[in-house]
């Protein structure tokens, strides 16, 4: 079957509006004009280190099976789409750029790299532009026109793995207020369907703290679930309407394996192994640093402050132990991390040795010059320290993750993972 792909990004800003909210307007328009859209549409999440992102960098994207433009005007179908844009993007904000792309044909190879590439790196407009041109997709620039890097890489995506997610939204009226969702439902549709990312203690996940037309956002890894779910929760007010999108949340597509430290560069997601070098040190502000090293380079890794718990395991870590860390690097150059795990615990501390003679702990005489005995006079002139093994809070093995509160949309959270190796 053919298709013709529509990619939709940047129409939002803090203030308000969401590209997913447009989308699922605009599919209903078209819907309510005859055409026909195939499967669920697409909110495919790009790099989280985008300068200009509004919250979690995500394109929405969708297509049409071809046939119908015999006898449907593909050009109403535009036009539809189009206009929606000029009538709802939040065009005041000097960062809200929408784009708008048009697709006929194949993904090819190269669309999936160019995913692939707005995923872990940072592309231009005139790249965009440039690739648009040279696939024969047709652009929309609005302002700058940045959403058509989103708008491309949404709909050439290759999604090797893939969740869903249920948006309800809210009406025009009730957008800007508090919203009023019945916390105890979340936690029974928590409990009773396959969905994750609800809760967080007190922390209610699935709902926006934005003014944004989102009332909330459930996810799961088939739709069946998420209808389920849709069932249980009490909105507190009334929905406008419903969308699932197919979506790379919690799937980690954003990370890339690491050759070493050296090669990591900034605005980047890894996967990353090394040796913690120094004790792991809480900054003004709460936030947690400590620096990893291999035989390449080292960089300086930090948990902050809203990872809250997260940084408590974290100051577990001591220096020579062994851990893949996953996260990327930001504004400040450091490694911001997502997860890790603890691949080799170095158990050993070292303590003075005990005085032979009187069974008291020595204390050091001077740089290299032994331990003395200060209870009775003894002189040791070894001056070796003694190994002996300490007991850790952390496992070999194990992962520690960053709490519901905290994490990337991006991010495959442990109950994603294959962790029965
Ligand atoms: P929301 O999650 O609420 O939809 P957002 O965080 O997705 O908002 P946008 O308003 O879509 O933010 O802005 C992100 C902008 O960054 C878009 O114009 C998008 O085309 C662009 N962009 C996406 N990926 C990259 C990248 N890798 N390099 C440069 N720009 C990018």
């Amino acid at each position: 079957m053919s298709y013709i792909y529509v990619g939709i990004d940047d129409t939002d800003s803090p203030d308000g509006m969401c590209t997913t909210y447009l989308c699922a307007l605009v599919i209903q328009r078209l819907k309510d004009k005859g055409f026909t859209i195939e499967g669920y549409p697409r909110l495919i999440r790009l790099n989280p280190f985008a300068r200009f992102k509004t919250r979690g960098n995500g394109g929405v994207s969708f297509k049409f099976p071809k046939e119908q433009f015999k006898d449907h005007d593909l050009n109403e179908a535009k036009k539809i789409i189009l206009d929606a844009v000029e009538e709802l993007a939040m065009f005041d904000c000097d960062n809200t750029n929408p784009g708008v792309v048009f697709y006929d044909g194949e993904i090819t190879e190269e669309m999936e790299a160019f995913a692939y590439k707005a995923l872990h790196s940072i592309i231009t407009i005139e790249e965009a532009e440039e690739f648009a041109e040279h696939i024969g997709a047709e652009i929309h620039k609005f302002k700058k026109g940045r959403g058509i890097i989103g708008s491309i890489a949404s709909m050439s995506c290759k999604l090797t793995d893939y969740t869903y997610e249920l948006l309800a939204y809210r009406l025009k009226e009730n957008r800007g207020t508090k919203r009023h969702i019945d916390y105890d439902s979340v936690v029974r549709m928590d409990k009773l369907t396959d969905t994750f990312e609800n809760i967080d203690g007190d922390y209610l996940a699935i709902e926006p703290n934005t003014p944004c037309p989102v009332l909330y956002g459930i996810r799961a890894n088939d739709p069946e679930s998420l209808k389920k779910a849709q069932k249980i929760v009490i909105n507190g007010e009334e929905v406008e309407r419903y969308c699932i999108y197919l979506t790379n949340q919690h799937t980690d597509m954003h990370l890339e394996d690491a050759k070493d430290i050296a090669s990591m560069k900034q605005y980047s997601s890894y996967i990353v192994e090394g040796f913690v070098k120094d004790k792991p040190h809480t900054i003004e502000g709460g936030h947690l640093f400590f620096t990893l090293g291999d035989e390449s380079g080292s960089i300086e890794c930090a948990a902050y402050e809203p990872t809250k718990d997260f940084r408590k395991i974290v100051a577990r870590l001591r220096p020579k132990d062994k851990v893949k860390l996953y996260g990327g690097i930001g504004k400040e150059n450091t490694f911001n991390i997502e997860k890790f795990q603890v691949l080799k615990l170095n158990n050993i501390a070292y303590r003075n040795p005990k005085c032979p003679e009187c069974g008291k702990t020595l204390t050091s005489a001077g740089h290299n010059k032994g331990f003395k005995c200060k209870h009775c006079g003894y002189i040791l002139r070894d001056s070796s320290k003694v190994p002996y093994e300490i007991s850790r809070q952390l496992k070999e093995g194990k992962f520690y993750e960053t709490p519901v509160s905290a994490r990337r949309h991006l991010a495959k959270p442990l109950v994603r993972m294959d962790l029965s190796d």
